[in-house]
C-alpha cells in the first residue's frame, strides 16, 4: 500500500492510517474496511434469495401440473 492524499485537505497520509493526521477525515481505505463486512453479508443475502427464486421457478411448475 502506498501513501495517498486526504480527500478533504489534500495532505499526504501514510498507508495504514485510519484517519488523516491533519484534519481527522477517515481515509478511503478505512471506509472500505468498515463497509466490507456489511457488503459481504448483503451479497450473501442476495445470492441466497436468487438461489431460492431459481429453485422456486424450477419447482413450482412441477407442483402445479400435478
Ligand atoms: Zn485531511
Amino acid at each position: 500500500m502506498a501513501a495517498h492524499e486526504c480527500n478533504h485537505c489534500g495532505q499526504r497520509i501514510e498507508a495504514g492510517c485510519a484517519h488523516c493526521p491533519y484534519c481527522g477525515t477517515p481515509t478511503p481505505e478505512q471506509r472500505d474496511q468498515q463497509f466490507a463486512p456489511r457488503r459481504a453479508r448483503f451479497v450473501a443475502l442476495f445470492l441466497a434469495l436468487a438461489l431460492f427464486s431459481l429453485a422456486m421457478m424450477l419447482w413450482l411448475p412441477r407442483v402445479l401440473r400435478h
